[in-house]
Formats: C-alpha cells, structure tokens, sequence
C-alpha cells in the first residue's frame, strides 16, 4: 500500500526577479511501514520536500497524493485536519511550548482533534511513558534537557496514532547519547508498524532506515535500499 506518493513535483519560488527551482521533477512513492531518509546537503531542497510532504506548502507543479487523497485539492482547514491526524512531526528546534508541562504538550494534538479530557490525559501519560519520561510529566521545557525535551516532542508526534511520522533534522541539537535515544525511539515506531520519513544532513544519522534517498541541486539523484543480507540480531 503506498502511503505517499509525489509525482513530477516541482517547487519554485519567486526570489526578486530570479526563479529559485527548489525542487525539481521530484517523484517518490513511500508504502506503508517503510523508513526512509531523506539526505543532501544545506540548500539541496529537503526543507522544501519536508513542507510538501507535511502538508504545510504546496507544489508549484506535479501531484501528492497522501494516503490516496489529493492534497492539491484540498483548503487550508482541510490541510490543517491532515496534518493533525495523519502526521506526527518532530522538529529540530523541539517545537514544544514553554509554558505547558510535557503531559499538556503532549495532549495539544489529541486537544485539537475534539478528543475527550479524560481520554486525551491517559493517551498523553502513556506516550510519555513509551519514551522512557513517566516521571517527567509535570516538568516545563526548561526543566528538561535537550534530549528529554526531544522524547517529549516523539511522544507528542505518536500520541494521535499518525500515519508517518515526519522528523525534520530531529538529532540536529542533540548529544551523542541522546542522538542515539531517539534514533532508538523512531526505530521503535517503525518495528511497531508506523512509516517514518527521516530528514536528515547527517549519513551516519540517514544509514538508520531501510532506504536512502539522496536529493542534490532540488533533484533525487539516488534512491538506495540497502542490499540484502544477514538480518541482525
Ligand atoms: P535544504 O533544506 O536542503 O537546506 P531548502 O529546501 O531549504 O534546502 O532550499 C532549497 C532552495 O530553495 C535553496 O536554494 C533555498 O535558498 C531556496 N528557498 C527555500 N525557501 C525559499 C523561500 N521561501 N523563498 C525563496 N527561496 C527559497
Ligand atoms: P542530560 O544529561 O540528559 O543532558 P541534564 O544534565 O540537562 O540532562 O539534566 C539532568 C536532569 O536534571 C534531567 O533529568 C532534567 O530533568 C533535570 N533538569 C535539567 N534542567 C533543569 C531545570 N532547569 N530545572 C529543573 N530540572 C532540570
């Protein structure tokens, strides 16, 4: 089953009187329960792909189609229900709001989708407690560090069960140790069936999905699976 789907998808944007071809010609099909990356360097297009794929701009030309619907077709208030429903992002920068506690970050998404309090809390609690932080629920942002602000914002992206998740650069303020805890937390999530497009600059970061796709100059130029071979315990 494909899940996503890009055909032809081109992105301009007008830059004073140049044309910046940020993606160009891009097609891309991703079934359900895959992981893969996303790699190329500053300025390559990713930023733009990620936007389009996460429903958050659109194409200038060529079709996306998520979960078999045509995102093209639809207004913003229809754009906005798909991301909250179908999509779990997780951001370089975290994204979580400082004056809430990691139980009400996490419920925000759950809080948009009409889902009931008591519900929603109990939801929230056991996706903290599915990224290791049962016992950091009433803390704010600034009392946890980067790498446990970072397992909030996974919580916050699996807690409305989405369709992918989509993590931006999601390793790109962190710490070894805490790089390879969430690198571990979105292992997890695929194992548990979920589809995972990871956006990442960095290839030892990349080599964690079963596929690679190298964009350079706004175009894919490599689609990698890795070759078969023992499967490790
Ligand atoms: P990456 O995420 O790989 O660094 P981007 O998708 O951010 O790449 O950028 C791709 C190209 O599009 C770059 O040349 C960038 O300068 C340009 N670009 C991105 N966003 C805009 C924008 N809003 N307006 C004009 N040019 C843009
Ligand atoms: P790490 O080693 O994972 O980077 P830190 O050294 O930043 O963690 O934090 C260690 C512990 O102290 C964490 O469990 C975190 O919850 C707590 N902590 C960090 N910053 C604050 C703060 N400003 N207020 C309260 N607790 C904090």
């Amino acid at each position: 089953e494909v899940i996503l789907q890009l055909d032809h998808v081109s992105k301009t944007y007008a830059s004073g009187v140049l044309e910046v071809h940020a993606l160009q010609d891009v097609s891309l099909r991703v079934a359900r329960g895959e992981y893969v990356s996303i790699v190329g360097p500053s300025g390559s297009g990713k930023s733009t792909l990620m936007n389009i794929i996460g429903c958050l701009d659109v194409a200038t030309a060529g079709a996306y189609l998520l979960g078999g619907t045509d995102v093209e077709q639809m207004n913003e208030t229809q754009l906005a229900e798909v991301r909250n429903r179908q999509i779990g992002f997780v951001f370089q920068q975290f994204n979580l709001l400082p004056s809430l506690t990691a139980l009400r970050n996490v419920e925000l998404p759950l809080c948009y989708a009409g889902v009931r309090k008591d519900v929603r809390r109990q939801r929230a609690r056991d996706a903290l407690g599915r990224v290791g932080l049962a016992d950091r629920v009433d803390h704010r942002p600034n009392e946890l560090s980067g790498g446990q602000q970072q397992r909030v914002a996974v919580a916050r992206a699996l807690v409305g069960d989405p369709t992918l998740i989509l993590a931006d650069e999601p390793t790109g303020n962190l710490d070894s140790h805490s790089t390879a805890d969430v690198l571990a937390l979105l292992d997890e999530l695929h194992a548990s069936g979920r589809t995972i497009v990871l956006i990442t600059h960095e290839p030892d970061v990349a080599h964690r999905a079963q596929r690679t796709i190298h964009v350079r100059d706004g175009r894919i130029f490599g689609d990698l699976e890795p070759a078969p071979g023992p499967v490790d315990g």
